[in-house]
């Protein structure tokens, strides 16, 4: 099956000597194009260190990482934001978004930065804003929109340049639960229809199990997730 993120051997240590902190030991993953999944792990384990890795916003001590056939930790700085931009989409636990820009501006940015007219990427932001639900708050800025609402765009922007993945990093851990299914559901029901790969971190089992797979990042190391 088509690999679209590998990721092996992958070991990263903070700082040095006595004082260092080994957060991942070894780990090993493979995500499928298309494929979702959830990556669990108690506060501290790794998950934001292992998704940074993956993103290429952080070298690993060890190991390496593959991004749809390239090896992202080889690459120039240049040609890993342009990889980057054109193959990964980011949604945080915090929207990340600009808040002196509309949110039909903060949609269509990846793809400004990707080279588009501005006409292209206003269009096409448009339609991603309207899959949220969000075509009437087109040009409310972050500030005049709810917590829901802002992941909502965040979504739309993480999705809005057809990544082969979307890296999530709790993306629903800042909303009431009822708000966080309904962002989590229509996450996933947006990127079923663009065939985006996921891998999301999440802290609550239900959302989890809406993934193809769990895994669990424990003492440095990623293991299928079993239910105690
Ligand atoms: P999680 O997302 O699972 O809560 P993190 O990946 O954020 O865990 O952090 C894992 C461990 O690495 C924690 O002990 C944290 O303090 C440490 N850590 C994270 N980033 C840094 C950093 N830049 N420098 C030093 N230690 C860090
Ligand atoms: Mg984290």
């Amino acid at each position: 099956m088509n690999k679209i993120i590998t990721a092996k051997g992958l070991a990263k240590t903070y700082g040095k000597g006595p004082t260092a902190v080994e957060v991942l030991k070894d780990v090993d993953l493979a995500v499928n194009a298309a494929e979702k999944v959830a990556i669990v792990g108690s506060s501290g384990s790794g998950k934001s260190t292992l998704l940074h890795l993956l993103g290429g916003l952080d070298t690993p001590s060890a190991g390496e990482v593959n991004l749809v056939g390239e090896n992202i930790n080889q690459l120039s700085t240049e040609k890993l934001d342009r990889l980057r931009n054109r193959s990964l989409g980011f949604i945080y636990q915090f929207h990340h978004l600009l808040d002196e820009f509309t949110a039909l501006e903060n949609v269509a940015l990846p793809l400004r930065i990707r080279g588009l007219s501005k006409e292209e990427s206003l269009d096409r932001a448009r339609a991603l804003l309207q899959a949220v639900g969000l075509k009437a708050r087109e040009r409310h800025t972050p500030g005049e929109l709810s917590g829901g609402e802002r992941q909502r765009v965040a979504v739309a922007r993480a999705l809005v340049g057809n990544p082969a993945c979307v890296l999530a990093d709790e993306p629903t851990g800042n909303l009431d639960t009822e708000t966080a299914d309904a962002v989590f559901d229509l996450m996933l029901d947006v990127a079923r229809e663009q065939n985006t790969a996921f891998v999301i971190v999440t802290h609550d089992p239900l959302r989890a199990k809406r993934c193809d797979r769990i895994l669990r990042l424990d003492h440095g190391i990623l293991q299928p997730y079993v239910a105690r």
